[in-house]
């Protein structure tokens, strides 16, 4: 498409994290003139301070399993020893070079990278904050992310790290408590675990992971208690006290855990402070985030919001969705809405959760008839190894229409199973489909197309 002479660019783009960054290269070759602005680095929240680095601690905290396995198979591992420094090193030079891929494919596209913050100032006018230059666009599209919450009116807050600061800690903690029961608290629970930190784990709620299903709650609960997690449930921190032997956390029902951390991952805000949207009289919604419809627009024509500022669902393919669509309907010509129902999702733990669709809570409210199918068994690799580990496989399937509407999986791998099961999902397989595909053996995902028999009916 033809550039819009009376602005400066077709499209800004403020915050280059996954959805930015997205949006920002695809517009640009649909022939937009573009430009994007981030204020510290290029990859956002999933790049440089979550999902990759986190996944790279996770591979770092299951080399113990993977030692201690080792003798059942006849290897002998000599005396094993673990460099935090060595460990962080090496990430941050990962990052380094997908933050360098991130930016060299933004300028193979054309897009014109401006290295500042930016706040919106009017509907089609963005202030760069470095210089002060007011720059104009027809488009603007607000990939701002979120950030970490913390309970700022909680004595001692400030000697609380997030995950924000968790990748920069010149040391490995001996011992960390960790306050939340979501994705984040309870990865860093495992990883930590795994490295050989002593680790409390303190959730207000009555088992972790609210809204995964509950038999997949109480596995990994069950789990991690065996590999040395704390679990502090129905509990709160009240308070944070410095002392000479570290920090401690005073709670609500007045028990006093010691550490050398606390890292609060209770769960994460979008950035809208600060952005200008008042100036251009973008509307939030009563959580704070900005409101959009199907097509990502917000209530003033020129301006768009995607991904985790919009809260609609917090995951990077998600914002990578809502980027590309924008972009292709914006300045492709197209008319696409990204579905946000059936999206697959992993909790890296250890062991990890792969899951799709329905949880049998969800699935029991809609007033449905289900079967469940499930399997818990010693995954084959565990047995030599002497490795006490479950891994639970569950599907639901909807009753009469046979669809299979809910997979959960515990165990090795379970995230890789997860987004394989999700294509037959999506194109709403039914148990029958399931059975009518030949087992792969032997593996533990077999077992998803060998399960015969209901374990139990549900009819209303
Ligand atoms: P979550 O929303 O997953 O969990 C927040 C947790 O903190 C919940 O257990 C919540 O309890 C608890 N909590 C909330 N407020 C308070 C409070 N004031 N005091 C104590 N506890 C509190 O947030 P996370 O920070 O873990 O992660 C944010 C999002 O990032 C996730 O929802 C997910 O979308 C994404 N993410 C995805 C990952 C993945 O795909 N593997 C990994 C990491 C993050 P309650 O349940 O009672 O509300």
């Amino acid at each position: 498409m033809s550039g819009t002479p009376d602005f400066d660019y077709d499209l800004f783009v403020i915050g280059a994290g996954s959805g930015g960054v997205r949006a920002a290269r695809i517009a640009a070759g649909h022939g937009a003139r573009v430009a994007i602005a981030e204020e510290y680095r290029f990859g956002g929240t999933c790049v440089i301070r979550g999902c990759v680095p986190k996944k790279l601690l996770v591979y770092a905290s299951r080399f113990a399993d993977d030692f201690a396995d080792a003798a059942g198979y006849g290897w002998s591992v000599g005396e094993s020893s673990f460099d935090w420094p060595t460990l962080i090193a090496a990430k941050d030079r990962e990052i380094a070079r997908l933050e360098a891929a991130y930016i060299g494919n933004l300028t193979k596209a054309g897009v014109e990278i401006l290295r500042t913050r930016a706040e919106i100032a009017g509907p089609q006018a963005i202030r760069l904050k470095e210089t002060g230059k007011v720059v104009t666009a027809r488009t603007i599209l607000v990939a701002t992310g979120g950030r970490p919450t913390r309970d700022d009116k909680l004595p001692g807050i400030e000697h609380v790290i997030t995950s924000n600061d968790v990748f920069h800690l010149v040391e490995p903690p001996r011992r960390i408590a960790i306050a939340g029961g979501g994705y984040i608290a309870v990865e860093f629970a495992s990883i930590f675990a795994g490295l050989g930190t002593e680790t409390t784990l303190i959730y207000r709620g009555e088992q972790i992971l609210r809204g995964f299903d509950r038999e997949v709650r109480d596995h990994v609960a069950a789990e991690l208690k065996k590999r040395g997690v704390t679990i502090v449930l129905g509990d709160i921190a009240t308070r944070i006290d410095k002392t000479a032997d570290g920090l401690v956390m005073t709670t609500r029902r007045g028990h006093s855990l010691a550490a050398d951390q606390i890292m609060f991952a209770i769960g994460r805000a979008p950035n809208t402070a600060g952005v200008g949207l008042e100036t251009a009289g973008v509307a939030l919604r009563p959580d704070g985030a900005i409101a959009v419809d199907d097509f990502s627009r917000t209530n003033v024509p020129s301006i768009y919001a995607v991904g985790d500022v919009t809260a609609r669902v917090a995951l990077t393919p998600v914002a990578i969705r809502e980027g590309h669509a924008f972009a292709d309907n914006v300045f492709g010509g197209k008319s696409v809405i990204v579905d946000h129902q059936t999206i697959p999702t992993a909790v890296f733990t250890t062991p990890e959760i792969g899951t799709v669709g329905l949880s049998e809570e969800a699935l029991k409210a809609t007033g449905a008839d289900y079967d469940v199918y499930r399997s818990t068994f010693r995954p084959m690799r565990h047995i030599l190894a002497g490795r006490d580990e479950k891994m639970l496989l569950k599907l639901l399937v909807e009753q009469p229409s046979d669809r299979v509407v809910g997979c959960h999986i515990v165990g090795p791998d379970a995230g890789e199973m997860a987004q394989l099961v999700a294509i037959a999902m999506k194109m709403r397989a039914t148990k029958a489909d399931f059975d009518a595909t030949m087992a792969l053996h032997p593996t533990a995902a077999e077992e998803l197309v060998t399960m015969r028999t209901p374990s139990e009916r549900h009819r209303t």
